[in-house]
């Protein structure tokens, strides 16, 4: 059974792509139709694979956006303008194709309710996709567990999943600008965010900390200098894979 379940976690398969949206001027979301998927756990993430026409191929990991209750499989990209494999993702890829992908992966990034909380979750820039995994998970299996977003972002115009993120208990900083209007929080999170934000130590929340690797370290940092519990602190990085 266990033979099984590794085998099909590590085998290649085309999913057709449904339909991919625009969320910010530089990330595109893409809904996906695997032939063949068991389910998933909020906050795994696939490995996609490009081959071009002479055969050389290329492979990034990439988070899933979408719940484990969802009708499809959804992941949301960035570009970066120099990268290999993102600018494909968000400029070329088409309704009707099919993109070639492996999973779901990964164990200890992945939040459910028997895990507990309080959550809280801590994302710069497209390192919230797989906490925006976590929070649909959370709505829609009913869990009670009090959860708290902490979302960085450079400027308005970068918010990923703007519109739904209103829904939860969402806090907002912006780094590279302020708004006229803006009521949310400006500047990188640090100690003096955090501390604003997140539960205390004492009530030692479960914390998912998501982003490019100076972010994640940044609030990684930051929690244990206020005094949270090192075993209570999960993070995963987007760096290169
Ligand atoms: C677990 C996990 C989940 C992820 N989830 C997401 C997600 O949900 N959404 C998302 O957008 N991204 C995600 N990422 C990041 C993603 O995997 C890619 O790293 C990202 O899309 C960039 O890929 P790319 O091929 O476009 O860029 P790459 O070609 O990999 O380039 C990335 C950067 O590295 C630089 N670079 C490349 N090669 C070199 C070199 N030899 N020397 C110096 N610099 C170099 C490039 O100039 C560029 O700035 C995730 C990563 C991990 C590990």
């Amino acid at each position: 059974m266990e033979r099984t379940a590794i085998h099909r976690r590590l085998t290649w398969q085309y999913a057709s792509v449904v339909d991919v949206v625009a969320e910010t001027a530089r990330t595109k979301t893409i809904v996906l139709h695997p032939g063949d998927w068991d389910g998933h756990l909020a906050g795994q993430h696939v490995d996609v694979r490009l081959t071009a026409e002479d055969g050389y191929q290329a492979q990034r990991s990439y988070s899933i956006a979408s719940a484990p209750e969802d009708e499809h499989l959804v992941l949301t990209v960035e570009k970066l303008n120099d990268g290999e494999v993102s600018p494909y993702l968000t400029d070329e890829l088409r309704a009707g194709d099919q993109l070639e992908l492996r999973g779901p992966i990964g164990g200890y990034f992945v939040w459910k309710e028997s895990l507990g909380g309080p959550l809280l979750l801590v994302g710069g820039g497209s390192g919230v996709v797989p906490l925006r995994a976590m929070l649909r998970h959370r709505r829609a299996s009913g869990s009670g567990v009090p959860a708290r977003l902490l979302y960085s972002a450079r400027t308005r115009d970068d918010l990923i999943y703007r519109q739904e993120l209103g829904g939860f208990d969402a806090a907002i900083t912006l780094t590279r600008e302020q708004p006229e209007g803006w009521t949310g929080h400006s500047g990188r999170v640090g100690r003096k965010l955090l501390a604003d934000v997140a539960w205390p130590p004492a009530e030692r929340p479960l914390v998912y900390v998501c982003g490019p690797t100076g972010f994640v370290e940044a609030v990684a940092d930051a929690l244990l200098a206020l005094g949270h519990d090192p075993a209570r602190i999960r993070t995963e990085r987007f760096g290169p894979t």
